[in-house]
């Protein structure tokens, strides 16, 4: 006869396809909980919380419906001691339970954390897989084993074949690994943006409860005005209208960014995602079956350009998080040190494009890539901040931030601060960029022509005092060397006007 046997979810493990689920046992109890080990790793978004509580008790309701036996706890129960390990083993001496089981953790803190756990515990345990990747993480650690340099073009080559993804035999469909040149374009009107799929759930109880317990919590939530899914029905509900309505043209306006569209073409499932109440198999097949029945309608450049993003981006950060942790946590290539301006905490700052990056997080727990990229992220590297205080402010503001593909965008795609493991060259623009993919220039305090004087853009000087400063590690860079030629051109005078722009504006960073 079976063991008497508990099984730990963790809140982002809310897989309802898990093989766990198949068969009801009467032996197996399961167990989540809503735990200040959870909400205080970090300063967490408010919606962020409320998301993550709401889902479990969803997948709570729906195991029990099915017949499993679920204990849940909640964050004010008298009996939670906010710890997993004190919950379980309470619960382990208190039902006798004979053995325990565990899915593998994504984040490195609970893995380490889960297996000194286990390895004082008197019972047998086990540890089974999340069932929810392309790949299975020993698989992951085989791919980047020993791997000097690890190229996301050849990682996701590697997954096309591998999983036969968009392939015709040996060759890619269309004859083309990648459109990215395609799908480069801003967002000028010309092109119908249809509403986002907002759930209008009201949790405004969840928040209660949160407060209730004293969590510290960041941005805001408004009654009625959680748009998020958080059941597995709502997670393919979002998935099926951004395919039906924003498929034909994610891949053009990927990059683009707009006053007056908060989320533009995106998708909205990185929650449902890294929760695993979707998985990303049946999000791409989902999305190459929907091309496939409105192509021409839908573009291979613009399905190419979003698998790109799941089965190539997403699965190529993981590896690079269990190829690098612990120490990619600690890496500061720059030696930035300075703090984060005050105003990422509210937005109220007079530099447009920042403003609404910042607004639309603190409102709505989401940005889309290039806002975090090339605005906050941008920012943030120019101006020399400390990649701790950024990752602090990613890993609390996001919806979807988990730490394993939060600290690999944050620390590695947007600060460098991994020295080009990620990326083979800092993200960083002046306001070119920002103002050719978006219209935040356009209605902005500062000038974006003007690199010195009055109301002149900071991005312009900040650009060059960052390669100025950093001229010893990176002046080798062949990606760079340009920049450096461009510098050097410089008339001594301006340059050192520009130089001066930017320490003046670095002196009073919490004033711009
Ligand atoms: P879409 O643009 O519609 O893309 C579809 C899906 O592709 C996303 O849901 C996501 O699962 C996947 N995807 C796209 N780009 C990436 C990427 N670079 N890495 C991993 N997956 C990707 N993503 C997170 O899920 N959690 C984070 O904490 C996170 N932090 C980030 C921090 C910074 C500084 C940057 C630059 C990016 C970060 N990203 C993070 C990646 C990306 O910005 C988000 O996945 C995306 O904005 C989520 O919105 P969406 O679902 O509308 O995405
Ligand atoms: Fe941002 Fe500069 Fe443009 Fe203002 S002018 S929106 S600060 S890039």
């Amino acid at each position: 006869m079976q063991k008497k046997t508990l099984r730990l979810i963790l809140g982002d493990q809310l897989n309802y396809n898990h093989s766990w689920y198949n068969t009801i046992e009467p032996q197996v109890c399961y167990v989540l909980m809503e735990v200040r080990q959870e909400t205080d790793y970090a300063k967490h978004h408010i919606q962020k919380v409320t998301g993550f509580f709401a889902a479990m008790y969803n997948f709570v309701e729906y195991l029990q419906k099915k017949g499993h036996q679920v204990i849940h706890y909640k964050i004010n129960d008298p009996a939670n001691q906010q710890d997993i390990g004190k919950n379980c083993l309470a619960l382990i001496e208190a039902q006798s339970f004979q053995h325990f089981e565990y899915q593998l953790p994504d984040e490195y803190r609970l893995d380490a954390y889960l297996k000194t756990f286990v390895s004082s515990l008197k019972i047998s345990s086990a540890c089974s897989d999340t069932e929810h990747f392309y790949t299975t993480r020993s698989e992951l650690g085989e791919l980047f084993k020993g791997k000097k340099t690890y190229l996301m073009e050849t990682f996701y080559r590697q997954m096309r074949r591998l999983h036969n993804v968009l392939m015709e035999g040996k060759n890619p469909e269309g004859g083309q690994w990648n459109f990215d040149s395609d799908n480069r374009n801003p967002y000028k009107g010309a092109d119908v943006v249809p509403p986002p799929f907002l759930f209008k759930h009201n949790y405004k109880s969840i928040e209660k409860e949160i407060k209730k317990a004293g969590i510290q919590t960041i941005g805001t939530m408004e009654a009625d005005a959680f748009f998020w899914p958080t059941s597995r029905e709502q997670s393919l509900q979002l998935m099926r209208y951004f395919h039906q309505h924003f498929l034909p043209l994610f891949g053009k306006y990927q990059d683009a960014m707009h006053t007056k569209y908060w989320s533009l073409y995106h998708a909205r499932l990185s929650f449902s995602l890294n929760t695993k109440m979707i998985s990303p198999t049946e999000v791409v097949n989902a999305a190459i079956a929907t091309w496939r029945a409105n192509s021409p309608t839908i573009s291979l450049a613009q399905i190419e350009g979003y698998v790109r993003q799941i089965l190539g981006w997403r699965e190529y950060m993981r590896g690079i998080y269990w190829a690098q942790m612990p120490n990619y946590k600690t890496l500061n290539f720059f030696n930035h040190e300075r703090a984060l301006p005050t105003w990422y905490w509210n937005g109220n700052t007079k530099m447009n494009c920042l403003k609404h990056a910042i607004q639309q997080s603190l409102t709505q727990a989401y940005a889309h890539h290039i806002q975090r990229l090339m605005v906050t992220g941008n920012f943030a590297l120019l101006a020399g901040i400390h990649p701790n205080a950024v990752d602090e402010w990613y890993l609390g503001i996001y919806i979807d931030a988990i730490e394993w593909v939060e600290i690999t965008n944050t620390r590695g795609m947007s600060q460098y601060a991994d020295g080009g493991i990620v990326g083979s060259k800092p993200y960083v623009s002046g306001s070119g960029y920002i103002s050719k993919m978006s219209n935040y220039c356009q209605t902005c305090y500062y000038d974006k022509t003007k690199k010195t004087g009055e109301r002149a853009c900071p991005f312009n000087s900040l650009y060059w005092h960052f390669y100025e400063r950093h001229r010893t590690l990176l002046a080798k860079n062949p990606r760079i060397g340009m920049m450096y030629r461009i510098l050097d051109k410089m008339e001594p005078a301006e340059k050192a006007a520009v130089l001066e722009q930017a320490e003046q504006y670095l002196e009073h960073i919490n004033e711009l």
